[in-house]
């Protein structure tokens, strides 16, 4: 077995409070404990209130008090009229922003157009933090509308879910520019393709959707350029009804993948394939994402000083995903009946077993933590 580093997922909703019934941080930080990870930053969309302001914010630090089983963040929400409360969620302790150039999926957190985003980027850029962009056009993908305004005020803009690999070009072309932008893609994208879904199976649905075989292998190559910096899940739950399985209609399905507990070894399944080491999957879901989250001094890597957070793996075992190893509330997943490689057998936190052999020992230990 080999000891790896924490891993980090700056991309995930755990949807508490207000649709604690989708996920909570219960469950989701037991998923999380089970698949590896030891610190989670939260989506400010899908709980109620959404996290655009600090009541909202200090309300989901109440939520959450208690019922922890690894650390978690959350993210500030920028939306079209929260541009007042940017700085004072920095100042709250937000690592950074997420915003959306669509409508996100569901009520109570509004895209923002070019004139709310423009009012928004001046405080964006005086927090020296990310802003995270669900960035789909209406019409086509047009990723440099983003990348001229991150030229314009200077923040740091991280590309969330890079789907297609017909980005890459311009992303390539802004990183060598040398504009501070990042990007993340998701398990499902590396390790799924169109090809490979079943008509009418919602249980794919997700926003941007998955795309073909040849796209999948371009986002590899993309990872091993350092196009794309880090991979994080995406882990977006709702009830099973929700997602209209029977129905089998895209039209109306919740779009998300859930995948906290199965990301690590979906990851080290197509990775290991393809001649990728676990420093490299470290890289991407550990070290990547905490200094998306600013914290790269104290979470993500093995190293004197960090917090003792540690994933105990074992690369050579394969298993079948069951029910059983999925961990979250609703264990709904496209990944059932797949043969996966690596096996998480226990998590670390601070020091402490927060997991092991699908037991979850000791306190609820995990905590809000603050830049
Ligand atoms: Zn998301």
């Amino acid at each position: 077995m080999l000891i790896l580093p924490g891993l980090v997922d700056s991309h995930v909703h755990i949807n508490e409070p207000g649709r604690t019934e989708w996920e909570g941080f219960r469950t989701a930080t037991r998923a999380a404990a089970a698949g590896g990870y030891t610190l989670l930053v939260d989506m400010p969309l899908n709980c109620l209130p959404p996290t655009t302001t600090v009541a909202a914010l200090e309300e989901k630090r109440g939520a959450a008090n208690g019922q922890c089983h690894v650390d978690w963040m959350p993210w500030g929400g920028v939306v079209s009229d929260n541009q007042e409360q940017i700085e004072s969620l920095a100042a709250a302790g937000a690592p950074g922003f997420k915003c959306f150039l669509i409508h996100p999926g569901i009520d109570g957190f509004t895209m923002v157009n070019e004139k709310e985003l423009r009012a928004a980027l001046p405080h964006v850029a005086r927090t020296g933090l990310p802003l995270l962009v669900h960035a789909e056009l209406p019409g086509p993908v047009d990723a440099a509308f983003m990348i001229s305004l991150c030229r314009e005020y200077r923040f740091r803009l991280h590309i969330v879910h890079l789907a297609t690999s017909q980005a890459m070009k311009l992303l390539r072309a802004a990183k060598s520019e040398g504009l501070p932008v990042s990007v993340e893609t998701c398990p499902h994208y590396l390790y799924l393709s169109s090809d490979k879904i079943p008509d009418g199976q919602t249980l794919f649905k997700c926003a941007p959707p998955i795309r073909i075989r040849e796209n999948r292998e371009k986002l590899w190559q993309g990872l091993q350029e350092g196009v794309i910096d880090l991979v994080a899940t995406d882990h977006s739950p709702c009830p099973p009804e929700m997602k209209r399985l029977n129905k089998r209609s895209f039209r109306t399905a919740w779009g998300g993948i859930a995948s906290l507990s199965m990301a690590l070894p979906v990851m080290w399944t197509e990775a290991s394939g393809r001649g990728f080491t676990l420093a490299d999957i470290a890289r991407w879901m550990a070290e990547g994402p905490a200094r998306l989250a600013g914290c790269e001094k104290r979470k993500g890597r093995l190293a004197k000083g960090f917090d003792a957070d540690f994933v105990v793996f074992e690369p050579e075992a394969e298993f079948i995903t069951t029910e059983e190893r999925l961990y979250y509330r609703h264990r709904v997943s496209p990944y059932l009946g797949e043969k996966l490689r690596g096996v998480v057998k226990a998590t670390y936190l601070r020091g402490n077993c927060v997991f092991a052999d699908g037991e979850f020992p000791g306190e609820l230990g995990g905590r809000a933590l603050r830049l």
